[in-house]
């Protein structure tokens, strides 16, 4: 089944510690017997890179954090969910992610030309590291950064894009890189029945 494709250990637990950032102890718990993941009710999964956990756990515990905040209220939540979790990535397995980090930040090119660079290095941690297929597009005024595999196919089919955490984590991503807002959207959703998530990242700040 497609919802079982598997992800490293490292990947929900940094997920489940960014919720948990957001929601607090209780309310994670909440979501995580809401979402019937109780056997990780204090017992994240371990911190390492094996492929121990399901794509399906993933979208089971973002839909949980949604279903507890309600649709309205979810977006915020999760778009905060998803910044926690590129600073959690950052902070603990950029190595292994090959994200560049610091010397990324301070390289003298050009900002566009450092946005590319991060957002191919994330692409690379997606698929290498996170076994998650995913590529970087590039028009005239944006970049794309485009998810062929996404978790949102294992979620209740919603009204509009749903990868707010993604969104979030780009959000995240740009600003800590250029210290400037940009509006990032995401254009299609798997969820909607597209063929991958597209995600448009402006080369110009708000
Ligand atoms: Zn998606």
């Amino acid at each position: 089944m497609p919802e079982d494709r598997m992800m490293p250990n490292d990947a929900l637990r940094l997920f489940f510690l960014a919720i948990e950032e957001v929601m607090g102890k209780d309310g994670m718990k909440a979501a995580l017997r809401g979402a019937k993941l109780d056997q990780y009710i204090d017992h994240y999964p371990p911190k390492n890179l094996d492929r121990g956990v399901r794509f399906g756990e993933y979208a089971t515990a973002e839909q949980a954090v949604e279903d507890f905040y309600g649709s309205r209220g979810a977006r915020a939540m999760l778009l905060r969910v998803g910044r926690a979790t590129f600073n959690y990535g950052m902070k603990e397995q950029s190595a292994v992610l090959g994200l560049a980090g610091q010397a990324l930040k301070v390289m003298p090119l050009p900002a566009t030309a450092k946005m590319k660079l991060l957002l191919e290095q994330m692409a690379g941690a997606a698929n290498k590291t996170l076994n998650q297929p995913t590529r970087v597009e590039e028009t005239a005024d944006a970049f794309l950064f485009v998810v062929d595999f996404c978790m949102c196919q294992f979620r209740p089919q919603h009204q509009n894009p749903c990868c707010f955490v993604t969104v979030g984590a780009l959000s995240e991503a740009i600003k800590w890189l250029t210290e400037k807002n940009f509006t990032i959207q995401e254009i299609t959703c798997m969820n909607l029945g597209a063929d991958a998530c597209r995600y448009r990242i402006p080369k110009t700040p708000e």
